[in-house]
């Protein structure tokens, strides 16, 4: 059988559907999972593993037979920690069919095939009774559950469900209850991932000013979760409001409710200042008496001993719809509210009670400025980023003259609106979706720019001269930016793009950027690491099974990919200098043949070889570049600081070299890397 997957074709920026072997969407599943990440997280593991003994002692000193019910078991990794402490019987339920085989594996392997059932199914398809899936209702309910959120993998409405059909009344449950916490900031940078701010251009009249439309400034943007590894936010980056407070808890062990709510705290500002960001995180109480607690809590609310790295569970980053000046010691209402899935936050001032009642709607939020839709938080911080815009500015103004026709090939770029103020005679550019044409409708109206910058509806490939008013391009711009680029080099779209409309281009014709550079390093990280590592045992479990699945799935594509991520939240250091690899000549066409390089790079520093980084630098104009990846190399250790708008290529080494002392450094790693300009994908092969 085959299925089909979704994926963007960086040769020409469309979506197509790939034909993929079935078990394609699986060992995606498996190999990108957190499950390795969860079998690492010692806190977690410890504490679950302590309320459960604590929960199952409780039920036998009752008297009872203690018969548990562990929803979700992955691995099967709560249940035998359950059958170890002297459960009777457990019953295991994964709806996810790969993970519920391997948990027979595991549960085989450890010996506790007696004690614990594993059921394929979703919970809400369990069936009690002497023909059902279950014997008997349990009367202890053990789950892991929850996202960086809390809630938004469907912990709620599973719970509500479970008390329902599948526990006993007044049953145990681990974790017993989970309390959410919030602290009011004000932070420009976290802010700049929300709203774009007024762009300041300098021009040979004065300075221009481009503003966003006025619908932005209530939007409360879209509901999809902002999480983030809190800890690697530098205090210096947000000012704290407020104190921490309680928001809301849920007691595991009662009947839950999932449907739509809110609830209020009251807060006294400790410090006057602009609200803007809700930071949330949450705790699990692994037992009744509260002794037992697993906290996300970051770095300046727990002391660093409590410190466990972890990327399965985060922080949030709530942004209110608009930013609200509060005074110290003024009161102010913070609501959360929440639907089965997910939570968003608003802020009053103190009126009168009913008169704030009388407010709360609990719909979820709806973005009403399109930008929300238009751009994801990252990428409204690059847009509010004010040194690279100076980048581009201080490159158009190079390149542009009085008589330029410019079309720009990005998306949701503001190049464009540049190009203007700047002087481009004509200005147009390429939009492939209805939510850029939107927006830009309202953004050019707040700018006044309706008839002065055209949108070109339709694709590269299919641009005539009627389009450009029988004019041909005497600059092509481009960020490159695209939004269905997953991967540094898929923003090489650009450079297909550039391509297909090369006979629309002046002989001389300006492209910017001119080229484009791969960049590798070598790095040891201080974390990440882990995703990829393999477990052996976990609390005393052999889980090896898990392991050999995650390497297998890892193995599924002939060669081994390298994946996104955004280093500027997964410290590393740097073990080699910066390598440039290839480079892009955006001012030539695409050529027929594949670009590759083959070469060295020196070791520099002792410490374990993890992978390779990867990023792209442009070339905007001579010496005018900006990079995706890193921006520099902090001290002599090597630390590194990443650009912190985009996401960065690692590829993972599939073993490990450690070297203690710079003496046993092998003093090189090769690599092989391949452009293929058919497919626009890059295959790597690295020796250490
Ligand atoms: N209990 C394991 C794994 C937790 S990950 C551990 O603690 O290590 C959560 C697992 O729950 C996933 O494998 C997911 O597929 C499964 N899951 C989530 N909701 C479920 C539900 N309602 N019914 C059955 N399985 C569920």
């Amino acid at each position: 059988m085959k299925t089909f997957c979704g994926r963007a074709n960086p040769t020409t920026g469309a979506m197509e559907w790939l034909e993929e072997d079935e078990n394609y969407d699986y060992h995606q599943e498996i190999a990108r999972s957190r499950y390795a990440d969860m079998l690492h997280d010692k806190d977690r593991n410890v504490k679950y593993y302590q309320g459960i003994r604590a929960a199952v002692s409780r039920v036998k000193e009752r008297g009872e037979k203690a018969i548990v019910l562990d929803i979700g078991t992955g691995t099967g990794l709560l249940s035998m920690m359950a059958a170890s402490a002297g459960a009777d019987f457990c019953y295991a339920v994964e709806v996810f069919k790969p993970m519920a085989n391997a948990a027979v594996k595991i549960v085989e392997k450890n010996g506790f095939r007696d004690k614990i059932k594993v059921i394929n199914k979703h919970s809400t398809e369990v069936t009690v009774g002497p023909d059902g899936d279950m014997q008997c209702r349990a009367n202890i309910l053990v789950t892991e559950l929850f996202d960086t959120e809390l809630i938004g993998e469907g912990a709620l409405p599973t719970y509500e469900h479970a008390h329902k059909y599948l526990v006993q009344e007044g049953c145990e449950a681990v974790p017993h209850r989970a309390t959410v916490y919030v602290q009011l900031v004000e932070s420009k940078r976290m802010w700049s991932w929300n709203k774009l701010f007024p762009v300041h251009v300098e021009v040979e009249d004065g300075e221009k000013i481009i503003v966003s439309p006025s619908e932005m400034e209530n939007c409360p943007g879209v509901p999809s979760v902002c999480d983030i590894q809190l800890n690697q936010m530098p205090s210096s980056d947000f000012t704290i409001l407020s104190d921490v407070v309680m928001m809301f808890s849920v007691d595991f062990s009662k009947p839950v409710r999932s449907a739509s709510t809110y609830y209020r705290v009251q807060l006294e500002p400790i410090k006057s200042g602009k609200a803007q960001i809700v930071l949330s995180w949450w705790d699990i109480d692994m037992d009744p008496s509260g002794m037992i607690n697993c906290t996300m809590a970051p770095y300046w609310v727990k002391s660093t001993s409590a410190f466990q790295w972890r990327d399965h569970w985060m922080q949030c980053v709530y942004f209110l719809p608009n930013e609200e000046p509060v005074l110290q010691g003024e009161k102010v209402y913070l609501t959360a509210c929440r639907d089965e899935y997910s939570v968003w936050y608003k802020l009053q001032k103190a009126r009168g009670e009913e008169e704030n009642k009388a407010d709360v709607r609990v719909e979820s939020p709806v973005c009403r400025c399109q930008a929300h839709l238009l751009w994801n938080r990252p990428r409204f911080g690059e847009l509010n980023d004010r040194n690279r815009t100076r980048q581009y500015v201080k490159s158009l103004m190079k390149v542009l003259k009085t008589d330029s026709v410019c079309l720009c090939i990005s998306d949701g770029s503001l190049l464009p609106v540049l190009a203007h103020y700047l002087g481009a005679k004509q200005v147009q550019s390429f939009d492939k979706n209805c939510a850029t044409f939107l927006f830009f409708f309202k953004f050019f109206k707040a700018n006044h720019l309706e008839d002065k910058i055209k949108i070109i509806e339709t694709r590269p490939e299919l641009l005539t001269s009627s389009h450009l008013e029988d004019k041909k391009i005497s600059v092509l711009v481009g960020e490159p930016f695209f939004t269905t680029s997953l991967l540094p080099w898929h923003n090489l779209y650009f450079w297909y793009a550039r391509t297909a409309v090369t006979s629309h281009l002046t002989s001389n014709v300006t492209v910017l950027p001119q080229s484009a550079s791969l960049h590798m390093m070598i790095v040891e990280f201080q974390d990440l690491w882990r995703i990829r590592s393999p477990c052996g045992t976990c609390e005393g479990f052999d889980v090896q099974t898990m392991d050999d699945m995650i390497k297998n799935s890892l193995n599924f594509r002939e060669s081994k990919e390298a994946e996104p991520h955004p280093l500027w939240e997964y410290p590393c250091k740097s073990l080699s200098d910066p390598q440039e690899v290839l480079t892009f000549d955006f001012r030539k066409t695409v050529p027929q043949h594949s670009l590759s390089a083959v070469g060295s790079v020196n070791l520099l520093r002792k410490g374990k070889s993890h992978g390779a980084v990867l990023w792209m630098e442009y070339h905007l104009a001579a010496d005018i570049s900006v990079s995706t990846g890193l921006m520099q190399i902090s001290n002599e250790k090597g630390n590194c600081e990443w650009n912190p708008h985009c996401k960065q290529a690692v590829y993972f080494f599939s073993s490990v070299i450690e070297s203690e002392t710079l003496s046993d450094l092998p003093s090189a790693v090769t690599y092989a890397i391949n452009f293929n300009t058919k497919t626009g994908e890059i295959a790597m092969d690295f020796k250490l």
